[in-house]
């Protein structure tokens, strides 16, 4: 039977909080589980499966009621990413991804916008992408140099958006452009209806881990686009988009603490069945103190990540809270999947055994959605201001 080590034990959770996360669950345990090893090694993107998942109500959790969505507070969001990483970390960041996008459309968007996507993003019907890093600019999202240039009621976009997630299969991408002068206040943010000419997928990343979840190159060619889809004022993108990422990673660092989760119920497991020298190797201390460590780092994860999420919940300050939380789940979700390997000897290095695939999909977490060394800055600007 399989170990259930790593449900997180005693913790206040609302009823309704606890019914997300089991909802996530069972849908994934439904859904994913049995057909993630072979969507891992075809890396197959599952579009239908996100219609099942739209059916659990997954694909609206950060969509308001009045479109149909669940409103479901961030903790209970949390608990379903987790849910959902702990057996595919693409599909978790797949549904994260989705969700920013729905958070800042409910926030920032609007009524018009609201009532042209929201109902539909909670619904599945459209899958959301999120589109500001260029080939030239990552970590460096000011220096951006894709272009929007105002034509009437128009705007004109021109450039290129590099691994965008979902972008294969999104209906709506919110990218950000360059709306005039240089640095980060002549930046703006459009959500772009990418059936528009122009919206080119121009390449289909292959990637370590993470196989399930789709990763493209977008080109926008001349794609004009009405006044109407630049989200909030002129100059306003940069800031929007970061306070989308800073929401963004309480999913990643929930989707990291899933792989983490996974990570700890395996070697469990293992350490119980497999038997060296007359012992399971769960007896020796080098392999249990591991398995100790491995429970603590989880629950230490879970505990910033849930508290990132409350403060967004409670409408507080959370930038600093939520990189804390993405620096350290992400972190020990790298770090211990390769210790789960590791526990799993030389079947750990096989495709027989889960581990070898959490220990792929770990490393993005480190990276996507503001890198570490990211996440370090802001949390040491908060103690040194910019010196
Ligand atoms: C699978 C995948 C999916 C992605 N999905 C999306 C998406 O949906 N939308 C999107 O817009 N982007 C997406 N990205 C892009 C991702 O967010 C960037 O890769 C990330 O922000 C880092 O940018 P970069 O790769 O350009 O690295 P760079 O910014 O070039 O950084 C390279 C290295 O230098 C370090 N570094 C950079 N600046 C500093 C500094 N000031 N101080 C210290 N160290 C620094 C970085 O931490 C990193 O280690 C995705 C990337 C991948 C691989």
């Amino acid at each position: 039977m399989r170990a259930e080590a790593s449900r997180a034990a005693s913790f206040e959770l609302s009823e309704e909080q606890r019914a997300i996360g089991d909802v996530a669950r069972e849908s994934a345990q439904r859904e994913i589980a049995p057909y993630i090893a072979e969507w891992d090694r075809s890396h197959v993107f599952p579009r239908a499966l996100y219609g099942k998942l739209t059916a659990a109500g997954l694909m609206g959790m950060l969509v308001p009621e009045e479109y149909g969505g669940v409103a479901a507070d961030y903790v209970a969001y949390a608990l379903a990413i987790e849910e959902l990483g702990k057996v595919d970390a693409g599909t978790a960041v797949t549904v994260s991804v989705h969700s920013m996008i729905c958070h800042a459309i409910a926030k920032l968007g609007s009524d018009a916008q609201k009532d042209r996507w929201l109902e539909r993003l909670a619904t599945g019907d459209v899958i959301a992408g999120f589109g500001l890093t260029e080939p030239d600019a990552g970590s460096d999202a000011a220096s951006i140099r894709g272009s929007a240039r105002r034509d009437g009621d128009a705007y004109v976009l021109n450039g290129r958006k590099q691994w965008c997630t979902n972008g294969g299969f999104a209906g709506v991408v919110m990218a950000m452009f360059r709306t005039g002068g240089s640095g980060a206040k002549g930046i703006s943010a459009f959500l772009v209806d990418s059936a528009l000419s122009g919206v080119v997928v121009e390449k289909t990343t292959e990637k370590l881990g993470i196989h399930t979840s789709n990763t493209v190159d977008l080109a926008f060619d001349d794609v004009r686009v009405p006044a109407s889809a630049r989200l909030g004022a002129e100059g306003e993108g940069l800031t929007q988009a970061l306070a989308t990422l800073t929401a963004g990673r309480i999913g990643i660092a929930a989707q990291a603490i899933g792989i983490l989760a996974a990570c700890l119920d395996a070697s469990v497991t293992f350490a119980k069945d497999r038997v060296a020298f007359g012992k399971p190797i769960g007896s020796f201390e080098a392999i249990s103190f591991k398995i100790a460590q491995m429970a603590t780092d989880l629950d230490a994860a879970r505990l910033l990540t849930y508290r990132a999420a409350a403060l967004a919940a409670a409408g507080r300050p959370y930038a600093v809270e939520a990189s804390k939380a993405k620096l350290f789940a992400s972190t020990k979700a790298r770090e211990h999947a390769s210790e789960a390997v590791q526990i799993h000897g030389g079947y750990g290095y096989t495709t027989e055994f889960p581990v070898e695939r959490y220990y792929r999909d770990a490393k993005i977490t480190e990276i996507y959605e503001g890198t570490s060394e990211i996440q370090q800055i802001v949390i040491a600007r908060s103690l040194l201001g910019r010196l």
